[in-house]
């Protein structure tokens, strides 16, 4: 499908609302395309929130003035706006929460753990965000209640077989997404709910990715709650809500307390309805300019925006189909895609793509996106993620397909051009691995997002270090890698801590690192990177203190029987049962 430049025309002049697109970054045209993480804000919903502040602005349910009254009252309107925009009837209520994550703990803690049984079935998919998995995994364990994750079907869509499956058992609770923030799939969750709630669950749907691209309609999906982020719809940070069936409200216990959500303290009598859970000042300012964005959608239309976003999503599966070594991980069927495609390129790193694409101003996202569980089940450390909104055009696809090309045609001189010669030249030399059978301690370094995996192995005899990896990692890591096992193979475990401690101070203040071949180098393009250049460091560091930590003998201090006239300890207690053995720094882990 080829994106129809007449029939698309209308969306030039919606990406001209967008002020933060007419940025350039480097003298480069800036392209945006991580919408799942946050969609951009045109300049209706900016200034709405500007304006309320500067003409509007009064704290809502608590004054008996003008402005305060005024205030309330587009508050509670905008509970039926936000339903309006769902299609959420009568039997449905909004509460109004920071986002879906707080949202979905919400649902969690106050509607399902007052419920939750011993041996009761949670069902949760693969394709969990974060958000909407721990929460789950938390209460089956604090309730032993069994959480049940539900895998895929080649197409992405839910397994239909595994759901069959889980619908002999008894379900307590289910909580899905509706599109998921990594394969952009949107599921068909009508008969699912159906089912589900046939069988006795209540059902949670995530909506966090799909509440600005799909016109969602409650009324048939008909599920218990539904979870959405103003932020991703071009709304405000800060400000998401749970749209809940009211019969659920009467049962539930309130999460948070504080102002405004009883009638009476002592006795404790809590308001009616969802104000229970809105304890005190709600973030009425981001309610208004969420609702200013809930306008600016309806009179695009969904359905246009569907249709224009996922013309943009075929062009770009066309595109990245056409490279060699790729792999795709996403639903294939654009109209089926809130525009999200994440992928691959044999043997190169997602951190190197996402950092060649940021040199050329392209913003997109790597790493794991918060959903640990599928990258497990697709078998990587993390994925390469572009998302689109109707802001992006064929141009913005273009040029990402172009910088890509670019990338697998000229590895080697991108690398060398963004990190320099001689950290790739470090990075290209075999490790110095020694064989590692046996290993005495065994530990997974994982940095806060980008994906980069390192597993370590280390066996200390006669108090020498032998290490392994293991490592799926970028090349600033890699080369701080090397660096690292060329200085602590062979070398005594008290030496080899102290030296990564040092190291790791050293980079985290900017100083030059104690005269280490290779790790000025490293010094010169770590900024941004530090997480990648320590993390090698880091890891050993820990697998070190671990080792002392286990090998430090415990020794029974007896303690000599206290004086009568003595009032004082003279040992801490925790401390005395443990004693340094040579060469031990005395600051390991305790
Ligand atoms: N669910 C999904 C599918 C998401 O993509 C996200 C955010 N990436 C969330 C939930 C959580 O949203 P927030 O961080 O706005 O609370």
């Amino acid at each position: 499908m080829q994106p129809d430049s007449r029939k698309y025309e209308k969306f030039d002049e919606i990406r001209r609302q967008f002020p933060i697109l007419k940025k350039n970054i480097a003298g480069k045209r800036y392209i945006y395309l991580d919408s799942a993480a946050t969609t951009l804000k045109p300049t209706c919903v900016i200034e709405s929130i500007s304006d309320y502040y500067k003409y509007h602005y009064a704290n809502v349910h608590r004054g008996a003035y003008y402005l305060s009254k005024k205030a309330s009252q587009q508050y509670e309107n905008a509970r039926e706006t936000l339903k309006r925009f769902f299609n959420a009837g009568d039997e449905y209520d909004v509460i109004f929460t920071s986002g879906a994550t707080e949202a979905a703990n919400l649902v969690v803690n106050a509607f399902c753990e007052p419920l939750v049984r011993e041996d009761d079935i949670i069902l949760v998919s693969i394709l969990e965000h974060h958000s909407n998995f721990l929460p789950w995994k938390l209460l089956a364990s604090r309730s032993n209640a069994e959480l049940r994750v539900l895998p895929l079907e080649p197409s992405g869509d839910f397994s239909k077989a595994e759901l069959k499956n889980a619908l002999s058992s008894k379900i307590r609770f289910a909580a899905l997404t509706h599109a998921s923030n990594v394969t952009g799939k949107l599921q068909d969750l009508q008969s699912v709910v159906a089912n589900l709630q046939q069988n006795g669950a209540m059902v949670l749907i995530d909506g966090a990715q799909s509440a600005s691209h799909f016109e969602i309609d409650l009324e048939s999906m008909k599920p218990d709650f539904f979870v959405c982020s103003a932020h991703k719809m071009l709304g405000p940070t800060g400000i998401g809500a749970v749209i809940l069936k009211k019969q659920h409200l009467e049962n539930a216990k309130p999460w948070k307390t504080g102002g405004g959500m009883v009638l009476t303290a002592e006795p404790l009598s809590w308001r009616e309805g969802v104000r229970k859970f809105e304890a005190g000042t709600p973030h009425f300012v981001g309610v208004y300019g969420w609702m200013r964005a809930l306008d600016f959608l309806n009179n695009i239309g969904l359905k246009n925006i569907q249709e224009y976003v996922s013309s943009l999503t075929a062009e770009l599966l066309d595109g990245l189909r056409q490279i060699n070594g790729i792999r795709i991980f996403a639903s294939e069927t654009p109209r089926q895609n809130a525009g999200i495609v994440s992928f691959l390129i044999d043997d190169v790193h997602p951190h190197d793509i996402a950092a060649w694409l940021d040199y050329n101003a392209i913003a997109v996202r790597d790493g794991h996106h918060c959903a640990q569980p599928l990258m497990e089940y697709f078998g990587v450390p993390g994925v390469v993620r572009a998302s689109m909104h109707l802001y992006n055009t064929k141009e913005d696809i273009n040029q990402l397909l172009s910088a890509l090309n670019v990338l697998v045609d000229n590895q080697q001189e991108i690398f060398d051009r963004l990190y320099g010669k001689e950290v790739c030249n470090f990075a290209s030399e075999a490790l110095p691995q020694e064989k590692v059978d046996l290993p005495d301690i065994e530990i997974r370094g994982i940095p806060d997002y980008c994906g980069d995996l390192l597993r370590l192995y280390l066996k200390v005899n006669n108090q020498k270090v032998t290490v392994e990896t293991e490592a799926d990692i970028c090349i600033p890591c890699i080369a701080s890698l090397n660096v690292m096992l060329a200085q602590v193979q062979n070398k005594p475990i008290g030496r080899v801590y102290s030296l990564c401690k040092s190291v790791i101070e050293a980079l985290a203040a900017n100083n030059t690192p104690l005269g280490i071949n290779g790790l000025n180098t490293l010094h010169r393009i770590k900024e941004d990177r530090l997480s990648c250049i320590t993390l090698p460091w880091k890891t050993m560091l820990c697998a070190a203190e671990k080792y002392i930590h286990q090998s430090r003998p415990r020794v029974i201090v007896m303690k000599p029987p206290l004086k009568a006239s003595s009032k004082r300890l003279s040992v801490s207690p925790a401390r005395s049962n443990f004693s340094p053995v040579a060469d031990i720094p005395s600051a390991g882990r305790q």
